[in-house]
């Protein structure tokens, strides 16, 4: 007992020293004062951690990786079981949709709650970690459509190359060696969940690897968690190359309010207009410039959004805001989402029902906090006692000076590494 508490404050010290180490201000200094780079990429999440480490790969070029959000140092992005506490934290954007027509009829106002991650990782930072790639026959369609080197024959090499896969599936559609570590935990798969899978394949469904061969069946999840903590994509591949790429510049607390264009009659984008994040509405703009491209990666809702802001979308919608138009384009048109059912039941007796130690909980890969809550599939048999007990665990005082501990030295200071 004592050896596993030991070990597992070794580890969380060293998962927190990697964040530490990780202060953007330790970087080249002042990256915005060089207003000039190959490539601008906006916003470090799943997709733009992912774009920014790979363009730097090549060192005869510089790569500008501007992310409004800050640091991921905040502890309960890194284990697992917390995740459901980042929603409506500082590290989401909190936003929620407008009252729907034809959804969120049981909700206040027909309006839904809206996450998205505001940080390092962007949403991979804060969601649920289940691996699932896109669907063969959308690749399909989409090459189809005209989008070349887009079908699921040409795109899977590069799913293989990403991954690092610790699990039992189809091994043609699996790699090893990558970045992203995706596990597959069988420590708590639940009689419930259990019980689901063997009573679906008893009605007929095939148990798939949903990453494989076919995605039509049933399946217990794969996880983008390595070792116990989550694996966010600014985890993945930003931290392990960060101190030895010279041409990578990441900076954090800043926001792309829209494009910059050169002069002329075509527009052709060639750089970006920046803002201090605390500062969003009112602060002084900087204009740094792209001699390559600029690549939008502020997701669905931020990429839109500085679209719309730089004078492309709808003509008829931006002329009525008063946004001059550059290209009158369908931009935030066809948003597709999926709803969410969660089905609740409680459960006669559950794995997890006592206050945790944040300490000793991480002392080995299957640690009760590496477990991710909804671990099946279709279920979140375990989500109330799981609130319970995060609101029991911090409003212990010892739990909470640890969980301070953790965190690197209190709230008020986790959201360091604002820079340039
Ligand atoms: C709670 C939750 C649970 C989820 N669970 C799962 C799951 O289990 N499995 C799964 O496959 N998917 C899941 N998803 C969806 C998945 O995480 C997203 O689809 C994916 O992360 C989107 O990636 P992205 O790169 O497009 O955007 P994001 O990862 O959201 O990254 C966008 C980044 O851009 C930054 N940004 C925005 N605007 C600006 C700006 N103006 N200037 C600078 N930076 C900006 C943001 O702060 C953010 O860091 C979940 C999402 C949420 C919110």
């Amino acid at each position: 007992m004592v050896v596993a508490r030991c070990l597992g404050w070794v580890l969380l010290v060293h998962q927190t020293l990697l964040v530490a180490v990780w202060d953007p201000s330790k970087l080249p200094p002042s990256p915005l004062d060089k207003s000039e780079f190959d490539y601008i990429v906006v916003g470090a999440g799943s997709a733009g951690s992912v774009v920014a480490s790979r363009l730097s790969e090549d060192p005869n070029v510089t790569v500008l990786l501007l992310e409004a959000g800050e640091v991921d140092s905040q502890t309960e992005i890194h284990v697992p079981l917390a995740y459901v506490d980042l929603q409506l934290s500082p590290v989401d954007w909190a936003e929620q949709t407008v009252p729907q027509k034809h959804a969120c009829g049981g909700l206040e106002g027909r309006r839904a709650r809206w996450p998205r991650g505001k940080v390092l990782g962007g949403s991979s930072s804060i969601n649920a970690m289940i691996y699932v790639r896109g669907n063969r026959e959308d690749y399909d369609r989409w090459r189809e459509m005209g989008a070349e080197g887009w079908s699921y024959r040409e795109v899977l090499p590069y799913f293989k190359k990403s991954e690092d896969f610790r699990g039992r599936g189809d091994d043609e559609f699996h790699g090893t060696g990558g970045y992203l570590t995706v596990s597959q935990s069988t420590q708590f798969r639940t009689l419930a969940a259990r019980s689901f899978v063997e009573g679906t394949k008893e009605l007929g469904y095939e148990e798939v690897d949903n990453n494989g061969r076919s995605q039509l069946g049933v399946s217990f999840p794969q996880y983008t968690i390595k070792d116990g903590w989550r694996l966010s994509t600014a985890r993945a591949f930003l931290h392990p190359v960060r101190g030895n790429r010279e041409n990578l510049y990441v900076v954090t607390g800043k926001s792309v309010r829209s494009l910059s264009f050169a002069p002329g009659a075509s527009p052709t984008v060639d750089g970006v207009r920046v803002v201090d994040t605390k500062d969003c509405a009112n602060g002084e703009e900087k204009v740094v410039k792209a001699r390559r491209e600029v690549i939008l990666t502020a997701s669905t809702v931020g990429t839109t959004k500085i679209l719309l802001l730089s004078g492309i979308g709808p003509k008829g919608h931006l002329e009525d805001v008063g946004i001059p138009v550059r290209a009158d384009l369908p931009v935030g048109e066809n948003l597709q989402d999926h709803i969410m059912v969660p089905v609740g039941y409680v459960a006669p007796r559950i794995p997890i029902n006592e206050t945790i130690s944040l300490s000793e909980q991480h002392a080995s890969e299957s640690g009760r906090g590496t477990r991710v809550p909804g671990h099946w599939r279709r279920g979140r048999e375990n989500r109330p006692r799981f609130r319970h007990h995060l609101l029991r665990r911090k409003s212990r005082p010892e739990a909470h000076e640890e969980h301070q501990r953790i965190a690197g030295g209190g709230t008020a200071n986790v959201w360091r590494g604002s820079n340039g």
